[in-house]
């Protein structure tokens, strides 16, 4: 027992030291690189996986009583929340690594460390508009960006869309400050088939008030600005899209599934992750995770 202790120490000692090594020298694509933090504190043996540190464990950690929620299963080096790695996965996933590609990033919820590890990864900016909750380098109203035209390579926004009063304006100001080819990956909670105002003041967990609760035809908003779009999921929500019937239920007013199932339309639907990559980066439950790859031409 003794023994077989101390050679998986030196498994994982070895480990660590050839990721700090990876780390500092590897020239490849840097956003699937383990950080050596995540390398240090990993059990190798592990079937969940953080795609954004790399850290390996047995369960990402519980957040509210749960796992299986885009808010929860915290990964416990980077502090990223399920959604935040689908989001993720969706810029891995769709665009060519580029060391020099100009990464803007919408009120990231996640620490300094995330920060200073992505700005080794790409040339990152962190925005944010009202400063209370987060954190970040530059100011940013996305109905008035303070970026030049055709700057930048890759958005990335988390769930701030609905949060934003006038959703063309957004959508045009980011059209225009993207470069020819770039991607915008909007995130943003789809609760419903169809757009709506809220029928009541609406707000998430920063108390950040909710002036849109957007649904797939949001797409098509979207095109309207300019851009290519792809609604891209996971292949579980495809799946139950093509059956018309939720095979989850939903408590709570801030999602009607089964009404976003039943109005949704597979054929629309761009499939990045499978069913076993869900489980392993908790993607779970699929119609919570819905990003929109909004691609300017070129
Ligand atoms: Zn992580």
């Amino acid at each position: 027992m003794r023994l077989a202790d101390s050679l998986l120490t030196a498994v994982h000692k070895g480990h660590t030291r050839l990721v700090e090594q990876q780390w500092k020298h590897s020239k490849g694509d840097r956003r699937t690189l383990v950080w050596p933090e995540a390398a240090l504190n990993s059990s190798l043996t592990g079937k969940k996986q953080c795609n954004i540190c790399g850290w390996r464990g047995h369960a990402f950690d519980v957040v509210n009583g749960t796992v299986e929620h885009s808010e929860a299963a915290l990964c416990p080096v980077c502090g990223s929340i399920s959604r935040d790695r689908f989001l993720y996965w969706c810029w891995v996933r769709r665009t060519g690594y580029d060391a020099q590609a100009k990464v803007l990033e919408t009120s990231p919820r996640m620490p300094n460390l995330y920060r200073e590890r992505m700005q080794e990864r790409v040339d990152y900016v962190a925005s944010d508009y009202d400063e209370s909750m987060h954190r970040a380098f530059i100011k940013l109203d996305l109905q008035d960006i303070d970026l030049p035209s055709d700057s930048v390579d890759v958005v990335l926004t988390p769930h701030v869309l609905e949060h934003v009063p006038d959703t063309d304006k957004a959508l045009a100001e980011l059209f225009r400050v993207m470069k020819p080819g770039g991607h915008v990956f909007l995130q943003i909670p789809v609760p419903q088939a169809k757009t709506m105002v809220p029928l009541e003041p609406e707000y998430h967990g920063d108390m950040t008030l909710v002036y849109f609760r957007f649904g797939w035809d949001v797409a098509d908003q979207i095109r309207r600005a300019g851009f290519a779009v792809d609604t891209l999921v996971t292949s579980e929500l495809r799946d139950a899209a093509a059956t018309g019937k939720s095979p989850w239920t939903h408590e709570g007013p801030d999602c009607d599934v089964e009404d976003l199932i039943a109005g949704a339309d597979p054929s629309t639907m761009t499939v990045v992750a499978d069913a076993e990559q869900a489980a392993r980066h908790s993607f779970r439950p699929a119609y919570q995770f819905v990003t929109f790859d909004c691609h300017k031409p070129r």
